[in-house]
């Protein structure tokens, strides 16, 4: 399978403090991978590094092939890239629907409305309600429900779960298992190793700015000592 993205010898700062030391990995077309490891170990700055939203980085991030390091995240979202941010980003004086039609659809063949509505049921009732009324799940619903709709076919996830309650994680997983059937790349930063396990294809265990490790999806039960080693827990 071809490889969709390329990550080389990224590093990347906030100020003069370097947080990214070389994270190496890849991911193929329609895989779904995570990057797993401890709080503050540079999960979130390795999505915002991919999506040129740090304001220094080096090294190579490549999409089907063309380098993006140089890229404003304008252009990276116009190659068919999207992040779904942990604080989900939804305008608390926007409705749902005006939530949905905010970011242009930079790339082509993105979702339309009713799509992602079929996709998040739950919504359609409340498209006119405020972005911030709505529970949790419904705004991570919303989050990714606004994602797919700008065309983006590799989708960053920041920590999905995060909050949510046992039966919406359950959801969640379903529209994740949803989106790679319909052929969608996803990378997922995780700490709900179970969550991860059950949806993932592989696995990058990351320590201080750096991939140490890479776990396949199938063996990660056999390796759940090392894993919770890596992790603190
Ligand atoms: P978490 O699950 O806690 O978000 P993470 O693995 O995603 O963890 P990052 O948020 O990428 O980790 O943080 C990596 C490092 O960068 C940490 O040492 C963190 O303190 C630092 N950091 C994060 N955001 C900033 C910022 N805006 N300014 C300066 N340093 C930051």
């Amino acid at each position: 399978m071809a490889e969709t993205l390329t990550v080389d010898r990224l590093e990347a700062w906030y100020g003069d403090s370097k947080v990214l030391h070389g994270m190496d990995f890849n991911i193929r077309a329609g895989e779904v991978v995570t990057l797993l490891g401890r709080n503050g170990a540079g999960k979130t700055t390795t999505l915002k590094a991919i999506m040129g939203l740090m304001e220094r980085r080096a090294g190579s991030i490549r999409v089907d092939g063309a380098e993006i390091i140089a890229a404003a995240p304008y252009d990276i979202a116009r190659k068919g890239l999207a992040l779904c941010p942990e604080e989900r980003g939804i305008f608390s004086s926007l409705s749902v629907r005006e939530n949905l039609l905010l970011p242009p659809a930079l790339a082509k063949g993105g979702m339309t409305i009713a799509q992602v509505l079929d996709l998040f049921p739950n919504l359609k009732e409340r498209l006119d309600s405020q972005g911030t009324k709505l529970s949790g799940g419904e705004q991570q619903m919303l989050a990714l429900g606004r994602i797919l709709h700008t065309g983006a076919r590799i989708l960053l996830l920041d920590e999905p779960t995060e909050g949510l309650a046992p039966v919406i994680i359950q959801q969640i997983g379903r529209t994740i298992e949803k989106l790679k059937a319909l052929g969608f790349t996803i990378l997922l930063v995780e700490q709900n190793v179970a969550f991860a396990s059950g949806l993932a294809d592989r696995h990058y265990v990351v320590e201080l700015g750096r991939v140490v490790d890479e776990i396949p999806g199938p063996e990660l039960d056999a390796r759940l000592d090392t894993l919770k080693t890596y992790l603190g827990l």
